[in-house]
Formats: structure tokens, sequence, C-alpha cells
């Protein structure tokens, strides 16, 4: 059954190429750190990083998970050295995101795979972090990352009184959907190209959001 718009009562957004589009750089610029971490700190051969990143994404999901599984990396030293990017030069206050968020009369939640240190630099560069009462990262998770499906029951058990349908959860990457519709959430999968079934809506900009709330 699909839930009435005043029954969502949360919005879940993702964080990275969702808040802001994926033209912005910041992703290809930890796409360049996560590359140079396996290659200078974990000692993994150049020519190699590529194709294991690629592995480790579909298999673990994070090249983070990947990485703590076959290199015993530690979690926070990988995390810190990752984001450790300009986001002075990638990011700028948003303020059509800050008018549509703060229109919204929903609960707004962060819930990413990156960590809360990343996602308060993120948000505080957009001018968007007052909009937001919770940061549910990768820490809160367990390490726990979509899609794996006990992620998001970890987040609406974090989340203390929602029900997966009284949530609507925003992400770029459709692979990250299909478990919460599962579970009932309201799906919305915001890509600037794309168009393929999977998630209730896709918009091609977050700030296209407030037409799937209606
Ligand atoms: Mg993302």
């Amino acid at each position: 059954m699909t839930s009435s718009a005043d029954s969502i009562t949360t919005l879940l957004f993702d964080l990275d190429d969702t808040l802001y589009p994926p033209s912005s750089g910041v992703w290809q610029a930890i796409g360049e750190r996560i590359n140079r971490f396996m290659a200078e700190r974990v000692g993994i051969p150049a020519e190699r990083v590529a194709a294991l990143r690629e592995q480790y994404f579909v298999a673990f999901g994070t090249t983070l998970n990947g990485l703590r599984a076959n290199h015993g990396v530690d979690p926070d030293e990988y995390l810190a050295f990752v984001h450790d990017i300009p986001l002075d030069r990638l990011l700028a206050q948003d303020l059509q995101l800050q008018a549509m968020l703060a229109r919204l009369p929903q609960r707004k939640v962060i819930f990413s795979n990156a960590d809360r240190a990343h996602a308060g630099r993120v948000l505080e560069r957009l001018g968007v972090a007052h909009n937001f009462e919770q940061i549910i990262d990768i820490h809160s998770l367990g390490y726990i990352n979509k899609p794996d499906l006990d992620a998001y029951r970890r987040a609406l058990a974090l989340l203390g009184t929602a029900s997966a349908q009284e949530c609507a959860i925003i992400d770029d990457q459709l692979r990250n959907l299909l478990p919460p519709k599962a579970l009932g959430m309201r799906t919305v999968w915001v890509h600037p190209a794309g168009g393929e079934p999977g998630a209730d809506y896709h918009i091609r900009s977050i700030l296209n959001l407030p037409a799937c709330l209606t």
C-alpha cells in the first residue's frame, strides 16, 4: 500500500551527490583520495587499485568494508584520509536548497555511508546544517552500510519513533533505494540523467523533492 503524503514524518537524506550535484567534483576528489590511500597506505599496486575498488564496492557496499575485511584497514584512519579534500573550493552556500528544506515540515535526517565529520563539513559548507536534526553515519551504523538491509533497520531503530512507512529516503544511488522500498519506505532517486524504473520517484535535482512528497 502506498502511504499518503501526510503520513510521511521523516526524510532520510543521503549526503554525497544527493544534497549537491555530482558536477561539484566532491565525489571525484574523494575518489582520488581513496585511490591514494589504497596505493600509499595499504600498498596495493597502483594498476590494481581501480579494479579492486570496483570489486569491493560491489561485494561490500563500500571500499572501506572491503579494505577492512581484506587488509585490516583502520576505519578512522581511512575516513579521515579520504575526506581530506578542499571542500571550500568545491561547494558553496546553497540558498535554494536551504529554502526548499526549510519549507518541508518533516523531520530531516542525514543517512550516509560517510562519517559524521565529513557530513558536518558538507552541511556547514552548503549552509544547511541547521535543517537537519540528526546524522546517521557509518559509525552509528556499526559499519553496516547501505545497501545492506540491516543498515536501514538500524537507521529505523536509531530514529526511535518512525516506522518504514513514515519515511521517505532520498539517494543518488538506485541500489541504495531497493532494500528500503521493500521495507515500505517511499523512495526518491536523485540523478541528473537516469530514469530507470526501480524507485517510486526519479528527480534530476534535489530541489524537485517537494513534488515527491505531495
Ligand atoms: Mg550518494
